[in-house]
């Protein structure tokens, strides 16, 4: 593979989300010490770094990868990973323009950039976060689906995770907001959300939760959320 063809590539293993043969490549260069790849990955670091990014300890484990792809189903299979390589392929764009912006020594657009920085490393948080959950021992998922479909991980100690396809963005004003519903008690608020343009959306309430008999639901509410749900259930996932 050309150094050409892994361009773009050396984020993703910094940020230790690159795919193989990808990533098999880059570890192969750094092996053999390849000048090239050595300058790479350390510029690579140094995009990372400055996002904000604390770079995952591993790549996700072969374990992770299955059960991401197994949560979507194979006729969903173009979800899977989507969400997250375009975050990541928008951090490493991210990185581009900083360099660009410096080297033009604009402090206007540096400025601009750095705003857009601080953004994507809260994402990037969640995203780890999303993975932690994902990859947990004691994590369980439940499938959910008509109209909304996707997938919760509940994990006792780490959170709950939701992911879902088919979720139209919510209209101006309004929010999607999750709720913990624990065996025989009232709904606890758990966080807003939104979901993307493709209608995907997702989303991460960390903390401990009591999974016996645990129901996960969503509802609309106005963006500033609600104490309690104020209209329908749109989807609900019970664990059994
Ligand atoms: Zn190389």
């Amino acid at each position: 593979m050309s150094h050409e063809e892994l361009q773009g590539q050396y984020e993703l293993y910094a940020m230790g989300v690159a795919e193989d043969p990808e990533r098999s490549e880059i570890r192969e260069h750094l092996d053999r010490g390849c000048e090239v790849c050595m300058k790479e990955m350390r510029r690579a670091r140094q995009v990372a770094s400055m996002i904000g990014a604390a770079a995952p300890p591993a790549t996700p484990s072969a374990k992770l990868r299955r059960r991401i792809l197994a949560s979507v189903g194979a006729e969903q299979r173009s979800f899977g990973w989507a969400p997250w390589l375009g975050l990541v392929a928008a951090l490493s764009l991210v990185g581009a323009f900083y360099f660009e912006a410096r080297e033009r020594s604009s402090l206007e657009e540096l400025a601009a950039v750095r705003s857009q920085m601080r953004q994507q490393a809260v994402d990037l948080t969640r995203l780890n976060e999303a993975m932690t959950i994902m990859n947990g021992a004691d994590t369980r998922q439940v499938n959910f689906g008509a109209g909304p479909k996707g997938k919760i991980f509940v994990n006792p100690a780490l959170g709950v995770l939701l992911i879902a396809t088919n979720l139209p963005p919510a209209p101006a004003g309004k929010a999607y907001e999750m709720w913990v519903i624990p065996k025989g008690a009232k709904p606890v608020p758990a966080g807003m959300f939104q979901s993307q343009a493709d209608g995907t959306a997702m989303h991460v309430r960390t903390g401990p939760v009591d999974m016996n008999g645990m129901t996960v639901a969503v509802t609309m509410e106005d963006q500033a959320g609600a104490a309690q749900p104020t209209s329908a259930i749109l989807f609900a996932a019970p664990l059994q």
